[in-house]
This record gives C-alpha cells, sequence and structure tokens, in this order.
C-alpha cells in the first residue's frame, strides 16, 4: 500500500504511470498544484529522474520504480495511465516489450481501478488512425493500421488496450477515460529520442544538418505541451457519461519541411537541410478533428506553434549549455 500515507486523509490520491516522462512530468506538476497526492510510478525506461527531480521534495510527491505489465497493489482515488515509450526508435527498440507495456498494463491498471472502483483515463494516442485515408481525423473513423509492421507495436498495442478500456466499462461498470493525444512537443522532451521536433532543434542548436525524413511533405499537427495537460485533466474531471475516445491535439497543420525551416529561422542556425529515407508506414498526414473536445471539454490550445517553439527551443538552450559547462570542468 504505496500511496496509502495517513498524513493528508482527506486529500484525492492520484496515480500517474509514466510520470516520469516527457507528458507525465508536466502532468504530475500540474496535478500537484490542484492540492492532490500523488504517485508516480515508472520503470525509467524512457523517463528520467530529472524530469521529476523539482517535485520530489514535495511530501504529497511519490515514486515509485514499477514496470506496470507486473501487479501493482496500492490505494488511489484516479489513475493517469501515460507508461508506454511513444518515439517511434524507443518503441521499436523492444516492441514484444511495448506490446505487453500497453496489453498487460491496460489489464493491470484496469483490475486496480476495478479493484478501487476508482476513475482511470488511458493516454492513447492519433496512431490509432494507423496512416489515415480520412482527413483531417475524427474519433469515429476506425483507422488504416498495419497490423504487422514495424509500427504495429505501438499502434496495435494502444488499439488493444482502447479495447480493453471499453470492456472494462462495460463489463464491470468502470468509470473510463480514453484521450487520442496527437503530436505533442515541449521542455523535457529528451535530447535523443528521435522525434521530430526535438531532432530538428538539437540539430539546429549544434550547426549539424536537419535530417528530413523522406520528401517532408508528409504533415503532422503539433500541440504544445501545457495545453495537452489541460485537455488531459479536463477529460478525467468531466462528467462520468464522457468517455471518450476525445482527439487532443492542436488542429494547426505543418509540413515537416515547414517545421524545418520554421526551426532553423528561430534558432539562426547556419544548419541545412539533408534528406534521409522515409520509415516504413510513415503516416503522410495527420490533423486533428478537435470538435468533441470543444464541445464536450470546452478545450481548445491555446499555444500556438511560435510561440511553443520559442519555449522549446529555451530549455534545449538551458539544457545544452548546462550539458556543455558540466564537461568542461
Ligand atoms: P515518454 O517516453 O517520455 O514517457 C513514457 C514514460 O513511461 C517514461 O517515463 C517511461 O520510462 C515509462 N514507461 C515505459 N514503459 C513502462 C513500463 N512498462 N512500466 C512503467 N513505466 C514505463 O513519452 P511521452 O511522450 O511522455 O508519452 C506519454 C504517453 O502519451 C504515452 O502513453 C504515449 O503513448 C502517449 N502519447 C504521446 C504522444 C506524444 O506526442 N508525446 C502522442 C500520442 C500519445
Ligand atoms: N491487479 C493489480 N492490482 C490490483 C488488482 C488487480 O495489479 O489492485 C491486476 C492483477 O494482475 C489482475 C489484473 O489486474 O490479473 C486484472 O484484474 P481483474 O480483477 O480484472 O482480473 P483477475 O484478477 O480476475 O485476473
Ligand atoms: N521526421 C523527420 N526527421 C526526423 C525525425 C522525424 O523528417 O529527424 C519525420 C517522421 O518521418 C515523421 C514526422 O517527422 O514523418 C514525425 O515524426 P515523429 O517521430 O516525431 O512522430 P510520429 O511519426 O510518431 O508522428
Amino acid at each position: 500500500m504505496v500511496a496509502s500515507r495517513n498524513a493528508f486523509p482527506q486529500r484525492r490520491r492520484v496515480l500517474v504511470t509514466g510520470g516520469a516522462g516527457f507528458i507525465g512530468s508536466h502532468l504530475c506538476e500540474r496535478l500537484l498544484e490542484t492540492g492532490c497526492e500523488l504517485l508516480c510510478v515508472d520503470n525509467f525506461f524512457t523517463g528520467t529522474r530529472r524530469n521529476i527531480e523539482h517535485l520530489l521534495d514535495d511530501p504529497r510527491f511519490e515514486i515509485l520504480r514499477h514496470d506496470i505489465t507486473f501487479p501493482l497493489y496500492v490505494e488511489v482515488d484516479e489513475i493517469y495511465n501515460l507508461a508506454c515509450p511513444a518515439s517511434p526508435i524507443h518503441y521499436q527498440w523492444d516492441p514484444v516489450q511495448t506490446t505487453k507495456t500497453s496489453v498487460l498494463g491496460a489489464i493491470n491498471m484496469l483490475g486496480l481501478a476495478k479493484r478501487l472502483r476508482g476513475k482511470i483515463l488511458q493516454a492513447s494516442t492519433s496512431e490509432v488512425y494507423g496512416d489515415p485515408e480520412v482527413h483531417p481525423q475524427q474519433e469515429s473513423y476506425w483507422g488504416h493500421v498495419n497490423p504487422i509492421g514495424p509500427r504495429s507495436c505501438y499502434d496495435e498495442g494502444k488499439r488493444c488496450a482502447e479495447t480493453l478500456f471499453f470492456d472494462y466499462g462495460r463489463q464491470h461498470n468502470l468509470k473510463i477515460k480514453v484521450l487520442r493525444i496527437f503530436n505533442t512537443y515541449g521542455p523535457r522532451m529528451q535530447p535523443n529520442d528521435g522525434r521530430v521536433v526535438s531532432n530538428f532543434i538539437v540539430q539546429a542548436l549544434n550547426n549539424q544538418p536537419i535530417t528530413i525524413y523522406g520528401d517532408g511533405l508528409q504533415t503532422r499537427s503539433f500541440c504544445f505541451v501545457d495545453d495537452l495537460v489541460s485537455g488531459m485533466i479536463g477529460l478525467m474531471n468531466s462528467p462520468d457519461g464522457i468517455t471518450g475516445p476525445i482527439n487532443c491535439g492542436n488542429p494547426n497543420e505543418f509540413t515537416i519541411r515547414d517545421l524545418a525551416e520554421k526551426v532553423i529561422a528561430m534558432t539562426g542556425s547556419r544548419s541545412r537541410i539533408v534528406h534521409r529515407p522515409l520509415p516504413q508506414d510513415d503516416p503522410r498526414q495527420r490533423r486533428p478533428d478537435t470538435s468533441q473536445a470543444e464541445e464536450l471539454l470546452n478545450w481548445r490550445p491555446k499555444v500556438m506553434l511560435t510561440e511553443g517553439l520559442q519555449r522549446t527551443i529555451a530549455y534545449f538552450e538551458k539544457s545544452h549549455s548546462k550539458e556543455r559547462s558540466l564537461v568542461r570542468e
């Protein structure tokens, strides 16, 4: 019973799995501001202690190293299930473990929520739409996913997790919430996790070639992490009848080439653009239809790409110079 300390018996107890990761650490921070008691569970596969070290002195914050593919017995009121590597190079590094994390992790967290009669939210993904043939993507679209390709461990794992959430909801009358997250960026992305925003910023700051995969005409719609976290908490706090799945992302769509040029301009970099092969099954286009989030959650993104990139570039500049000064010492 890890989170059953009695010092704050009246407080809401919240579990965040994957809380030491990029989005999870921002979520932990924001939830602590609401006055709850927080248990962060992470196996540190792609997350780091550094992401949450500023929270460690807070007596309402607790961290537990644990892999959610194994059962977890704690006492909480709400669960945000974020544990899962999210960038292609990380989720393809051990694909079997990726599927296990989504599927066995969902079963364990749903079993936990069922025993506690608590509310549970799943961090799902726009990848459930695969390489979409419908544009923009509405929640009613069933998707176009290759079930046996290199991305399937992530896509199909997340699709199966959604199935489990809805079956636990129907079969055990569980309070479930499913959020389909579109490409999210911001401070605390790992510099080496291969995602396009962090890659381009790190390359630009180092005046190294900017690597565009394919012709760069594929599109993505980038959501700043603060907006995403607001949508996630908004869904958790919405009436029980609102289960989702609900898209959460910024509907402004850019080509990858647009993004490269914007990052070069904003950093004043001397980097040139180079092209690399397009990875297999890379989606050609992606943009969320966010009308459900607007209508049901009164949510809309506030931070546009230029401002979000400024804040993200500032973070990488700071952590980059810190690393350089550490090297010099
Ligand atoms: P991240 O890799 O930074 O965070 C994932 C966290 O989960 C890490 O801290 C990692 O150590 C932890 N983790 C992985 N496997 C685990 C396991 N078996 N047990 C316990 N902890 C484990 O990624 P992120 O971008 O913060 O993504 C968080 C969630 O949001 C993921 O579920 C991801 O699928 C989803 N999501 C993210 C994006 C995005 O653009 N960032 C888009 C769609 C969905
Ligand atoms: N489980 C858990 N913590 C709990 C309760 C359950 O980790 O507090 C896990 C346990 O491993 C179990 C799974 O969740 O196998 C699914 O639980 P459920 O009650 O749905 O099924 P069962 O116990 O019958 O397998
Ligand atoms: N991408 C790119 N250069 C990079 C990293 C990614 O051109 O250095 C492309 C990638 O092929 C994809 C898009 O940018 O078309 C977004 O990639 P990311 O891995 O960030 O997210 P996802 O493909 O999961 O949406």
